[in-house]
């Protein structure tokens, strides 16, 4: 089943490859040395700027962290840890060792972050961390704006449905690049190879191009005319599966004018959903088009896998998981993660639960804006509640309330559940200090606890005490680590 998944998943693998992993799996340093993870990501500029012994020895003291997931590929100057200015790069704060690299338009020099000397902050920050009991696992989070100082990444960018190359958020990297592939292949071996860590995070905060034309999403208001992705290998690979490629830009191009019809306030004369509805009989091929984008995220992501494997088949290789898919049944139904059992050690579920109050409100008023627009935005919010299997505040409370641990718990649960007979351990990221907007809710030492509470006693096997260090509140860490001793997790 694992092998037959796997290779429906794309991946070109051999026997001896597809037995190697599982039975790499036996002795996984989680498995020889049973140690409950409690990891905590971090920007680079502390690691570079800073006394790594004093960071470590409080990350320790505080709450018993033993991962440190660096943002280590990026060229976000606020996940850098650095304030924008015109002359920031970013990119790989390791070394990119260019044997890796093959096949990409991405140069050393594109690659290679200048910031902090140009040093490899990777290498010197590993021995420390060691000498703390703490492992490190690069964390590479898909940049969500193109990187304007590096123009080589223009040509692996998404295409969007009238032809134009995206420049950033909902649109990214396309999957089905091969020269994209190239590049986070090559980076994952590089990672593999040349540095001794205990695994790997890789994660890209998008979804479907038609849940971006229909506002689905946490994030701002989208401009419906950038669904994606209709560059020449997306074409390519729809023909090759069967899908009529302009029917499906001809529904992509309807759903856009449906949501900007409703956004003038003109109301559909059949209903907002009986529209949307009516949307998907005419042009089936959009839902086409979906699938294609959502199995090549998961194809991508299985390759990433069998490559770091392979490469070095002892690091732990697992998937971050954004936020909107706790919000949005549609995105639910797409990232199932049952479908990533097979090609993942861990995967973390962001359950931000403070900040996820004014995030969900959001995301309704998204929602409010089209698939649901038939209904009032607290009635609307109320249904996507009940939808997902929540008991939260009502609409007018929920930014200033936040969520509760009950959503951490039943989110975690249905992660566990998701991976059940998969050896896929769930470390559900959870809520210290992510940044709010003003008059909403904020972390405390006790909301921090039931948070972690949550966690553990929903079957969860670690933690990921998110999203920044830098971000954290030295006392609401703190409150993780006293609900981590009380749990006799540390
Ligand atoms: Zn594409």
């Amino acid at each position: 089943m694992n092998r037959r998944k796997f290779i429906q998943l794309g991946v070109v693998s051999t026997g001896a490859i597809a037995t190697g992993i599982d039975s790499l799996r036996a002795d996984s340093p989680l498995a020889a040395k049973p140690q409950t993870m409690v990891a905590m990501p971090i920007s680079i500029a502390p690691l570079a700027q800073q006394d790594l012994d004093t960071i470590f020895a409080d990350m320790r003291e505080r709450a018993g962290v033993n991962a440190l997931f660096p943002f280590m590929y990026t060229h976000e100057p606020h996940r850098t840890g650095v304030p924008p200015s015109p002359s920031y790069h970013g990119g790989n704060y390791g070394r990119p060792h260019m044997k890796y690299y093959q096949d990409t338009p991405l140069m050393f020099d594109d690659m290679h972050a200048p910031e902090f000397g140009g040093v490899d902050i990777l290498e010197g920050v590993i021995p420390v961390a060691k000498k703390h009991g703490i492992r490190v696992f690069p964390f590479v989070l898909e940049d969500n704006s193109f990187p304007k100082t590096v123009p080589n990444w223009q040509s692996l960018y998404e295409v969007d449905h009238h032809g134009r190359p995206t420049t950033g958020h909902p649109g990214g990297p396309c999957f089905n690049n091969p020269q994209y592939q190239n590049f986070t292949l090559g980076l994952v071996e590089d990672y593999a190879r040349s540095y001794d860590i205990g695994g790997m995070m890789w994660g890209s905060e998008r979804q479907s191009g038609f849940l971006n034309t229909l506002l689905l999403s946490q994030s701002d208001i989208q401009d419906p005319g950038r669904t994606t992705c209709f560059c020449e290998f997306c074409q390519k690979k729809g023909l090759d599966k069967g899908i009529d490629v302009d029917r499906a830009r001809a529904g992509y191009v309807a759903a856009e004018q449906f949501v900007r019809a409703s956004r003038t306030g003109k109301n559909p004369r059949d209903g907002y959903f009986a529209t949307f509805w009516r949307l998907l009989l005419q042009y089936p091929e959009v839902l086409a088009w979906e699938n294609l984008w959502v199995t090549s995220r998961h194809e991508f992501q299985a390759a990433i896998y069998q490559r770091a494997k392979s490469a070095n088949p002892k690091v732990q290789i697992g998937w971050h998981v954004w936020q909107n898919v706790s919000f949005s049944p549609f995105q639910r139904a797409e990232e199932n993660l049952t479908d990533l059992a097979t090609c993942s050690d861990f995967i973390r579920p962001a359950l931000y639960n403070n900040c996820a109050g004014g995030r969900f409100v959001s995301f309704t008023k998204g929602a409010h804006a089209a698939v649901l627009g038939d209904l009032p935005p607290s009635t609307a919010c109320e249904a996507l509640l009940d939808q997902l299997g929540y008991n939260e505040a009502p609409y007018d409370k929920l930014a200033a309330t936040g969520f509760s641990a009950d959503y951490v718990v039943r989110e975690t649960k249905r992660s566990v559940e998701s991976v059940a007979g998969h050896p896929v351990q769930i470390w559900p990221g959870i809520d210290i200090d992510v940044p709010v907007s003003k008059g909403e809710s904020h972390c405390t030492p006790e909301s921090v606890g039931l948070a972690v509470n949550a966690v553990f006693n929903s079957g969860a096997q670690g933690i990921i005490l998110s999203r920044n260090y830098t971000e954290m509140k030295p006392e609401n860490l703190s409150g993780a680590g006293k609900a981590l001793r009380e749990l006799g997790i540390i």
